[in-house]
């Protein structure tokens, strides 16, 4: 069992293969596979022998993208817990929820996070609140480390990533080490496929080593599963932000000889919109891409202008799906832009109406996913993992059509539609289109309550700096493009950013309290 494939345990002796190339790049640190093998393993003999966890046990890590994160994260694992990472930008109740949801019996923390809860009663590890603090927590670093003596299994538990908390409250969502195993893989043929679909020469491709930018929080899935967990499995190299920023962005690929971006649709839009986008040589970049929100059209479009001869690439997944499930790159993608492309080999899809019945081609009903990257269930929430996870189908409350080809179109959330008169009002189809328009830099669709009809429709709207447009000369520009039943009839326009989570989702229920008062 010790050394059973699929446990997180296997990946991190395999990585002392790559033993002295550079893992993880974050600012002028450097740490190589060996040194973070010997670090997480270090940490883990100190979980349960000064700390005393146990198999099973959770221990909460609250960090920036600091390297700290990803040896807590291996050490917690390592040492047979459940990782439990909690959202950095998390306020002080928010993190006692999480902490106490989960039934942490550590937290590690970066030492914002760990003055964001001071006087907290739990055990805590701070892992970074100086430089020589690490070194302090860690204590002596053996070159002869092993790992510490625990049975692990694939169907063992090993994470509790929160959901991004865009519908309600975030749940926890409970992964395996199988879920965790199959992840790299998962995106490992989607990465071949790309480069295919690409028509590059795939020894070629296979011969450069991947230098990746993660522009996301290691605390979401897409971050950890999607971007870390590959880049550890293949023996790359990871370069991490403090937080995002499109100019860093662009010199960090410059120094780092950056091959491949991951992030959310936002990132690549705000690097191609960048004034200092060509100020920098930025030609090591092979790959773009990007899931986890809508991609608009226009940014392939822009991708294809702007960094011809890259594969760029959209993903769809979610947490409860361990990341990426269903994946849209190279010719298949130029093709057909609107689309999130075709299943990951390892899961079965179906599209069904609320009976569970699959609905025919081309009609949208519920996106429903089953697979070895679907994961257990919900932490503590009996009713929603009954109600989410239906004879091993993941209902991901997504709507969904299929066209004759097999690919996947996302039409919107179950419950980002607006009923009007009982008509459905995709709001990703209405914001598709005010994107449209030069003027506007962000928008966001919300119900409105009405008596008559249920709902109407509205708009929340930010215009680009220096732009003017007025609310009927936007719903005149719509009319032109969607049916009149969808135009909004109200159009709020907003000087600040719309409130985005670190997904880059727009939170609808904020927007939807401040303006409507909801
Ligand atoms: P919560 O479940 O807590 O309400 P959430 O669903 O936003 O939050 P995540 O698991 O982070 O939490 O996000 C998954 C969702 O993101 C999917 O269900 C889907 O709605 C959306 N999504 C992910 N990738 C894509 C994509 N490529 N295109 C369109 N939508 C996407
Ligand atoms: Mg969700």
């Amino acid at each position: 069992w010790k050394h059973a494939p699929a446990t997180f345990r296997a990946l991190l002796e395999t990585s002392r293969f790559h033993g002295e190339q550079t893992f993880v790049v974050y600012e002028d640190d450097r740490l190589t596979f060996e040194e973070h093998f010997r670090l997480a393993a270090t940490l883990a003999n100190r979980l349960v022998d000064d700390y005393g966890i146990r198999k099973g046990d959770r221990v909460a890590i609250a960090m920036r993208n600091y390297p700290e994160w990803i040896v807590a994260f291996s050490a917690t694992l390592a040492a047979g817990a459940v990782a439990v990472p909690l959202n950095a930008w998390w306020t002080r109740p928010e993190l006692e929820y999480g902490l106490s949801d989960s039934g942490a019996k550590l937290l590690i923390a970066d030492g914002e996070r760990a003055e964001r809860l001071s006087g907290c009663e739990l055990p805590t590890i701070v892992a970074r609140a100086d430089d020589a603090n690490w070194a302090k927590v860690i204590g002596e670093v053996s070159p002869g480390v092993t790992l510490p003596d625990v049975e692990v299994g694939p169907d063992d538990p090993a994470t509790i990533f929160y959901t991004s908390g865009t519908t309600g409250r975030s749940k926890g969502a409970l992964g395996s080490h199988r879920n965790l195993g199959q992840a790299p893989m998962t995106v490992a043929y989607a990465l071949m496929s790309s480069v295919a679909l690409a028509g590059k020469d795939p020894a070629e491709a296979a011969a450069v080593r991947r230098v990746t930018l993660l522009t996301v929080p290691l605390f979401h899935t897409t971050g950890c599963f999607a971007v870390l967990m590959p880049t550890f499995f293949t023996g790359g190299q990871l370069a991490l932000m403090y937080k995002w920023d499109p100019k860093r962005a662009l010199e960090l690929i410059e120094r780092e000889k950056i091959t491949t971006m991951s992030g959310v649709p936002t990132n690549a839009w705000q690097l191609l919109s960048h004034p200092d986008f060509g100020k920098h040589d930025i030609s090591s970049l092979t790959a773009i891409s990007y899931g986890g929100a809508p991609a608009p059209p226009k940014l392939l479009e822009r991708i294809t202008e702007l960094l011809p001869n890259r594969t760029p690439g959209n993903g769809y997944g979610m947490t409860e799906t361990t990341a990426l499930a269903v994946y849209n790159s190279g010719r298949n993608y130029v093709a057909k832009p609107e689309s999130i492309g075709l299943p990951a080999a390892v899961i079965d899809i179906k599209v069904c109406d609320p009976q569970g019945t699959e609905v025919p081609v081309g009609e949208v009903g519920e996106l429903c996913i089953r697979g070895p990257i679907v994961i257990m269930g919900y932490w503590n929430r009996p009713d929603a993992t009954a109600e989410t996870f239906v004879n091993g189908w993941l209902h991901t409350g997504d709507l969904a059509r299929l066209d004759d080809e097999g690919f996947v179109y996302i039409v919107d959330r179950a419950k980002d539609m607006v009923i009007r008169g009982g008509e459905n009002v995709y709001c990703a189809e209405v914001e598709a289109a005010m994107f449209e328009h030069p003027a506007i830099d962000d928008a966001a669709v919300i119900g409105i309550p009405d008596d008559e009809l249920g709902e109407q429709v509205g708009a929340v709207v930010r215009l680009k700096p220096g732009a003017s447009a007025s609310a009927e000369e936007l719903q005149s520009f719509l009319t032109d493009r969607i049916a009149k039943f969808k135009v909004p009839v109200r159009i709020w326009f907003r000087e600040t950013e719309l409130p985005r989570n670190p997904g880059g989702k727009i939170l609808k229920t904020h927007l939807r309290r401040e303006t409507l008062g909801l």
